[in-house]
């Protein structure tokens, strides 16, 4: 592995496999049968009338039926608990008997089986809909049986992901929506391969705090056919289809060897030499503790305060938020939290917190800090309960705001922690005038924390959501790195830190060069914290300063990607 990402497709032979390229978003090596997730099922003709056996046809039209309701309860079977629950119930509606006769009654009428399937379930989905509530919520379960039993009946491949699979798979997509990977697991999925994406895309970020290996931006990969063994190097992105058993032994015994790699690096995060680099988790609640602690983490750098509420149609009262936060706090006794404040708007909206006109831009519009100079009661509420639950815990709480771009905010939301009673207070570096002016806005708070993929962003005006753009939404871009550099040097020069809270502190060799940069701590999905751990313990900080200079010095993201590794010996043994 050169430890090169690529992106684009090279389709080729390499002994006889065939070889695609992609953009490696998560390392490590995953292989097994590949799972091709459909796209939606197309609605069946609306003229389809079948060939004038109504008994054959309704035949049809049972054993399909049967076909996926017994497919769902052994998919359940195997997966246990929750899912079987689930998947169950689902069974239970496609052999609700008045479905039956409706679709039978079409049957007769002379409708083809495919589209008296779509008009019969079209009939129960509006009553679902219109009783609301609970029962509207199982629209979505009944469309899915309906796309499985037309699948069945046209001979198209399954849609959704599977579950209970015999084996691990590699999960290969245009896209994946959170919905399509909600219930997965490490244990079902060997390695993720989407079409479209980028290293901040959503399938890149739920790989990497899964710790499951992918590549993204992976032209052709849908094409591949279903159950084909697949070969995936999270690391260079290659994607190899049908590989030589011996191609799969070198993997697995590299993998092996990397993992005894990272397990040999312990402790807190240090350079080679010994200079001190705390490594932190970026968690979304409660629920991300066992695995920040499992991997080492130091503290939290980044505790994603709305993922607790996006789901919510109402503001969380202060004692729910209090006990989230004291939750967290309690984790890391002694150690360091870093909160942030609700970042609703863009990608991540809150229900109860509405922007007030529709936004053409929403990524520019009122997000972050701009939505508590709207709702101002909203953030005094949040920064009441996070002081709260922050007195009689040791661990050293910091706040800070997302999205700032002014010193005037900066200073506006230091006085509003102050006032709170909150100890220390501190601003993302997300927007370029932030990073521009970082002299002016340190002098404001008490530390700045980076977030590399608003950053990205905005500095190459590249939207994070729309795939199209994904190519450009590259935190190796020297641009991002100059603005890194200069938030990290105003920060160095007050004495203050300064760290990255965003995916850039999540890829070990990117991670060395933002300490080149002068970064004072990293925070990351805990997956990505034994990589960066062993990366930088390999490295001297004069060899990160090299690496950051390096790249700095280059004119493009894959040059400057290329120059920083030619200053870091060794990454061939991390399978980087
Ligand atoms: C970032 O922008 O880098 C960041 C950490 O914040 P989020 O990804 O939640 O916008
Ligand atoms: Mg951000």
């Amino acid at each position: 592995m050169d430890g090169q990402q690529k992106t684009g497709t090279t389709a080729g032979d390499e002994n006889g496999a065939r070889a695609l390229a992609g953009t490696g978003v998560s390392p490590g090596a995953g292989y097994g049968p590949a799972h091709v997730l459909a796209g939606e099922i197309p609605e069946p003709d609306k003229e389809a009338r079948h060939d004038g056996d109504a008994a054959a046809e309704r035949a049809r039209a049972e054993r399909a039926v049967e076909e996926v309701a017994a497919d769902l309860e052994a998919r359940g079977a195997r997966a246990g608990g929750e899912a079987q629950d689930v998947l169950g119930a689902q069974a239970l509606m496609a052999r609700d008997p008045s479905l039956a006769v409706e679709v039978g009654e079409l049957i007769d009428r002379g409708v083809a089986a495919p589209r008296a399937v779509f008009d019969a379930f079209g009939k129960y989905r509006d009553l679902l809909a219109a009783a609301g509530g609970y029962l509207a919520e199982r629209v979505t379960d009944l469309d899915d049986i309906r796309d499985r039993v037309i699948a069945v009946l046209t001979g198209m491949p399954m849609p959704g992901v599977p579950t209970g699979a015999a084996e691990p798979f590699v999960l290969v997509a245009k896209d994946l929506a959170p919905a399509d990977t909600a219930l997965l697991s490490k244990d079902v999925v060997a390695a993720f391969v989407t079409e479209q994406g980028g290293p901040t895309s959503h399938t890149a970020i739920l790989a990497r705090s899964m710790g499951v290996p992918a590549v993204v931006g992976c032209a052709g990969a849908t094409a591949i056919a279903p159950g084909a063994p697949v070969l995936v190097d999270g690391a260079s992105g290659q994607v190899l289809v049908a590989p030589d058993p011996a191609r799969v032994a070198e993997a697995r015994a590299a993998d092996e060897a990397r993992h005894a790699a990272l397990s040999a690096a312990t402790g807190p995060g240090a350079t080679a030499d010994g200079h001190p680099v705390p490594l932190l988790a970026n968690v979304g609640g409660p629920r991300d503790l066992d695995g920040a602690l499992a991997n080492g983490a130091e503290g939290v750098g980044l505790y994603r305060t709305e993922f607790l509420f996006l789901d919510r149609e109402t503001a969380p009262s202060g004692r729910e938020q209090e006990e989230a936060y004291r939750a967290v706090f309690e984790a890391f006794p002694g150690g360091r939290v870093v909160v942030r404040t609700l970042d609703s708007g863009a990608d991540k909206p809150l229900a109860f917190l509405p922007p007030p006109e529709e936004e053409p831009n929403p990524a520019l519009g009122e997000r972050g800090l701009r939505m508590f100079r709207r709702y101002p009661e909203i953030m005094t509420a949040q920064l009441g309960a996070l002081a709260r639950a922050a007195a009689g815990v040791s661990a050293k709480v910091q706040v800070m705001a997302p999205m700032v771009a002014t010193v005037e905010e900066a200073e506006w939301f230091a006085e509003a922690c102050r006032t709170a009673g909150l100890g220390e207070a501190g601003v993302m570096i997300e927007v370029p005038s932030a990073a521009l002016r970082a002299a002016d806005l340190i002098r404001a708070v008490d530390f700045f924390s980076i977030g590399t993929n608003d950053l990205t962003q905005y500095a190459l005006a590249a939207d994070r959501q729309v795939s199209a753009v994904a190519g450009l939404q590259d935190p190796w871009h020297p641009a991002v790195l100059d603005l890194i550099a200069m938030a990290a040097s105003a920060a160095s020069e007050s004495g203050k830190g300064c760290g990255v809270c965003g995916e850039a502190a999540a890829d070990p060799v990117l991670a060395c060069v933002l300490v080149g940069l002068g970064v004072t701590s990293l925070s990351m999905g805990a997956p990505a914290l034994p990589w960066v751990r062993a990366c930088l313990a390999r490295h001297t900080l004069a060899q990160c300063r090299a690496a950051a200079a390096a790249a700095r010095s280059a004119a493009s993201a894959p040059a400057a990607k290329a120059a920083a590794r030619a200053e870091l010996p060794g990454l061939e043994a991390l399978a980087l």
